[in-house]
């Protein structure tokens, strides 16, 4: 399979064990694949699996399952079956290669000419437990540009502050 977010060590030898690969972006409990080892490529794919921010158990092979090692198993109905579960803002554009949901880029534009772009995205990482951020980057044409990630909560204590500053420079008598 060659859509894996992660690369097993190329072995024919006989698999001795099985690694459970879980998606913690999905449900708990819900498989979505399992992959053939031979003892000497437990370690390494066991790596290569948690790397790709998935979860990866280790789970005895009964004897009368006959795989080679590197022989992986996709279950239709898992993430890694090219359907996974996206949020409703994410803009679908290959999360697994990105490791991330990102919304469609919002672009901070005034209509005028600013030194500095700025953009906004939610952003939502595929690892155990990652919460939705926004992502804001300000580009300025001579570095690399700046990238804050911030929580939700951030963002909008920061829209609240954003109010109260931008109320003050408007410049209202006190
Ligand atoms: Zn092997
Ligand atoms: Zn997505």
């Amino acid at each position: 399979m060659s859509n894996l977010p992660f690369t097993l060590p190329a072995c024919e030898q006989p698999a001795t064990g099985r690694i459970e690969i879980y998606d913690p972006t999905r449900p708990v409990g819900s498989l979505d694949a399992s992959a053939y080892v031979c003892d000497q490529h437990s370690d390494d794919a066991a790596l290569a699996i948690l790397a790709a921010g998935l979860i990866a158990q280790r789970v005895p092979l009964s004897p009368a399952m006959a795989r080679t090692c590197g022989h992986v198993y996709t279950y239709p109905t898992g993430s890694l079956a090219g359907n996974l579960t996206h949020p409703t803002w994410c803009d679908r554009d290959e999360c697994v290669r990105r490791q991330a949901h990102c919304s469609a880029v919002r672009d901070v534009d005034t209509g005028r000419v600013e030194e500095t772009a700025l953009a906004v995205v939610l952003v939502q990482y595929l690892h155990p437990a990652a919460q939705v951020m926004v992502s804001l980057t300000a580009l300025d044409g001579v570095t690399g540009g700046e990238r804050i990630l911030m929580s939700l909560g951030q963002a909008r204590v920061l829209v609240y502050r954003l109010r109260q500053l931008l109320d003050a420079s408007a410049g209202g008598a006190r």
